[in-house]
């Protein structure tokens, strides 16, 4: 399960006074199976309302989601094979860093000897086994999201969702990150979506970038696609491609 499709979806939300609001109106995105492809678009567009449907945090209004080919809109969030990474990626400051990586486990209520050794194998694929007793503050920022990384990985999702995994870092250990979690999805052969409003961000890690503008898919190509062929001057002068 690895491939991500999703055609024509809409999503309206209450608006508040007896009606409702349409957030998105037909959105389609496709994920290759292995490749890295980033939501781009300004705050209040639809980025992580999308993400949330594939995630199947949310349901969508109309439309499909497809995983592999197959329908999933209504399979709910614990039983899709996909994983989201949040915002500072969220770990329990509390809890080491094997107990983060096995929460969701135990959630699930796998049994203390399978979530030993799931943990310690989706350790062992971002190369943190030598670290599992600290907490996460004593990890640098690399292995922080090694270890959200892990925390996804140990459900065997080939599809990681990330929401703006970065923002709240300074600019040199981005740069770094950004770095560091490119190889590791190719080497783990992930298909990973990622969202951001940042177009340096968006036109430096993917292979193909979704331009997202008020609910709809403005533009889907490749960062060098995308720089030198816009489909209109909102998406060049969103993406600063030259006149
Ligand atoms: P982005 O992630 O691109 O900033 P969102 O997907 O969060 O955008 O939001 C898209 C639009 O949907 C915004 O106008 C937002 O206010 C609205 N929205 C998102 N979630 C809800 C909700 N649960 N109820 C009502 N409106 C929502
Ligand atoms: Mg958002």
């Amino acid at each position: 399960m690895s491939e991500v499709q999703l055609s024509g979806v809409t999503k309206s939300f209450p608006d508040g006074h007896g009606g409702r609001t349409d957030v998105l109106h037909g959105v389609d995105i496709l994920a290759p199976s292995g490749e890295f492809v980033v939501l781009l678009g300004p705050s209040g567009c639809g980025k992580s309302t999308s993400l949330r449907i594939i995630a199947g945090l949310e349901s969508a209004t109309g439309g499909d989601v497809l995983i592999d080919g197959e329908r999933v809109n209504d399979v709910p969030a614990a039983k899709r094979s996909i994983a989201m990474v949040f915002q500072n990626y969220a770990l329990y400051p509390h809890l080491s860093v094997m107990e983060n990586i096995v929460f969701g486990l135990r959630v699930r209520r796998v049994g203390r000897a399978e979530r030993q050794e799931r943990g310690l194998e989706a350790a062992r694929k971002v190369g943190l086994e030598a670290y599992l007793d600290r907490k996460p503050s004593q990890l640098s920022g690399g292995q922080r999201q090694r270890a959200a990384l892990a925390r996804a990985l140990v459900s065997d999702a080939k599809v990681v969702l990330m929401d703006e995994p970065l923002s709240n870092l300074d600019a040199k250990l981005r740069h770094q990150m950004r770095i560091e979690l490119r190889t590791l999805q190719r080497e783990l052969g992930l298909t990973v979506i990622y969202v951001t409003h940042d177009q340096v961000e968006a036109m430096t890690m993917a292979d193909h970038v979704v331009v997202m503008r008020d609910g709809f898919v403005a533009q889907a190509a490749a960062p060098v696609d995308l720089y030198t062929e816009p489909a209109d001057t909102d998406v060049a002068s969103f993406i600063g491609s030259p006149p």
